[in-house]
Parts: structure tokens; sequence; C-alpha cells
């Protein structure tokens, strides 16, 4: 029977190593936490239609049950080297005929733009933190009332020269458009705002919700950069931001001020892609080629899938990863 190891149990993960085991592979899913799909699991509702993140993760979950795949719970992988004598891989001193990566993402440490304020003054939130409020249908002020004023700003960590991330993490826009529209739903009468670059509504049915958003939920998009946040003396936020359409300074107090954190590669992906020889750029794992063979890495029997190669929405990371477990069987049956 082939063996393949599959590195990191996110949804691109679970969904080859269920594909594969279903074709009679003996698939090891690897995951470093206690838990595997912790990127879902700490999700409210998911955009475009607001699924219950809960009930799509448990579908997701489901798929560990596949006879043939064995989860590695808690196990981090610190042992990736290819076996020239078999074309095989050792993972943690077991021998495997192939390796899936998918090692995934984590979220951009809002501590590193010291200007917004994060963990310095109260008030002061990423978009994980909201998701959490809002998966709890409690968003509170930081005296535990409801808030009156909340305001997102997008492009956290991303699009940003000065923290070295030049790339957009492409779904950052949708979510505070989303978590915006689940504010007004909570609490109709607090005023939302959105401090953007560009709105990037690439994908099917975003631009109808941002649309919606504005025409039916009065939630106010301002084009602007938010130069910086501080405290005041009652508990609120005080952002002092450029409205870059109006070409005018302004100023804001808020109860909430939501940063939306872009995405990075995880500390597994850095770590894996360096010590497997495809590190790419920002320390994502590089494929052969983005267009024909973006399963594919410089190293035979190795193969990526999901967001450790960029960021990606669940829905591409899990296309993405039956392509992979495809090309992974084509491999095993050529060899
Ligand atoms: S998706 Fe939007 S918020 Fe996120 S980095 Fe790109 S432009 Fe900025």
């Amino acid at each position: 029977m082939k063996k393949v190891a599959i590195i990191g149990a996110g949804p691109a993960g679970i969904e080859a190593a269920s594909l594969l085991a279903a074709q009679g592979v003996d698939a090891v899913l690897y995951e470093k936490e206690q838990q595997p799909l912790h990127n879902l699991t700490d999700k409210a509702f998911l955009f475009p239609n607001f699924a219950d993140a809960q009930e799509v993760a448990e579908k997701i979950l489901a798929k560990l049950n596949t006879p043939g795949l064995t989860l590695k719970a808690d196990t981090e992988v610190t042992q990736l080297q290819p076996q020239a004598a078999s074309n095989g891989w050792l993972v943690n001193g077991e021998a495997f005929d192939a390796v899936l990566l998918t090692s995934g993402y984590t979220t951009f440490d809002a501590h590193r733009k010291e200007e917004l304020g994060y963990g310095i003054y109260p008030g002061i939130h990423t978009s994980l933190e909201m998701e959490k409020m809002l998966r709890e249908g409690k968003v509170v002020n930081t005296i535990g009332e409801m808030p009156r004023r909340i305001a997102f700003l997008q492009c956290v960590g991303s699009r940003d020269e000065k923290v070295g991330n030049h790339y957009c993490s492409k779904l950052c826009c949708v979510t505070a458009v989303k978590q915006a529209i689940e504010v007004k739903k909570l609490m109709p009468q607090c005023e939302v705002y959105v401090f953007y670059m560009d709105l990037r509504m690439w994908g099917q049915h975003f631009e109808e919700l941002y649309r919606q958003a504005q025409t039916d939920y009065g939630i106010k998009f301002i084009r602007g950069r938010i130069s910086e946040a501080g405290g005041t003396f009652d508990r609120k936020v005080q952002i002092k931001a450029e409205d870059t359409l109006m070409g005018r300074p302004l100023k804001l107090t808020v109860d909430l001020f939501v940063l939306m954190v872009g995405m990075e590669a995880s500390r597994g992906t850095r770590n894996l892609g360096a010590l497997a020889g495809i590190a790419g750029e920002y320390g994502f794992a590089q494929s052969v080629d983005p267009h024909i063979a973006d399963n594919l890495t410089a190293q035979n029997g190795l193969f990526v899938a999901g967001s450790c190669k960029r960021p990606m929405t669940l829905t591409d990371s899990l296309t993405d990863a039956r392509s992979a477990a495809f090309e992974v069987l084509k491999q095993l049956l050529e060899n």
C-alpha cells in the first residue's frame, strides 16, 4: 500500500487526505495543534452567503473518518527529508512515498503596527477578535456596553511596504463587509464605518454584498488612510485619518476599532518550505508554475496545496486540495 504524509490539517489537508485515503492510499495527516481546522472553527459566518462556519467545519471534519486516514494531532513535523534511493520522503523518522504540504497561513500580528494602538489602548481589536464576538452574538465596548460607533480598517499588514508585505491578502475586504453587516444585524442603531484603500470585491456575490452593505445597512465606506489611533479618557478610540477622496484630514471617535489583519505564511510553512528547499516569496511555499503545475514543487515527490502558497479562500483551498490529491495519485501510479 502506498503511503502519503499530508502536513497540516486545515481544509486543504483534510480534503486531500480523505480523497487519497478513499483511493486506497495510507494517508497520514500531521497537525501541530491539538485540534484540526482551527482557522475555520474560530469563525462565525462565512462570506458571501453567511453560512454557519461551525456547520461547514463539521462537514469537513467528518471527512477525517475516511477509512485509511490517520490523524496525528499535536505532532509538529520537524523532519522533512528526501530519500534519494527510494524517491520517497522521511517525515519525523517515518518513510513515505510522497508528501503533500498543506501547512497554511497565520494572521498578521497587529502589534507590529504600533501606530494603530493594538495591545496599547482598549477598544482596538483584530478582525479575528471581532469574529469571536460575532460568534458569541455579543459585541460590546470596553465597558461592556453596546457600541454606538465602530470603524473597520482594511489592509492591516498587507499592501504595506513598512512591514514588508506588498501583496494583497485577498479576503479581508469582503470579510470587513461581512462583519460590518453582521454588526448592523445585531445592532441596527450602531454607526459603522469602513476605511479602505481600494475595495477588492473580486468573487461571486462579493460586489452585491458590498452594495447591500450600503443600501440595506447604511454602512459608510470612506476611502482613506488612518495614520494613527489612540485612547481617550473615557476608554474610546480616536482615529486620525485622511479622506483621500475628499482630500481632507478627519478625526473620528469610535467605541471599537477593528483591524482587518492580513494573511502571512504560517511558521510551519516557513520552516518546512525552507527545510525542503521550496521557500518562495514572503515565506510562502513555491509551486513549479502557478498556471499549469501549481501543486508540484521543485522537489520530486513533494506537493503543495492551499494557503501555504498564497492567500486563498476556503473554496479555493478545497479545490486546490482536490487537484493536489489527483497529482499525488498520478505520481503514485507512475512509480
Ligand atoms: S483584500 Fe482588501 S483589505 Fe485585504 S489586503 Fe487586499 S485590498 Fe487590503
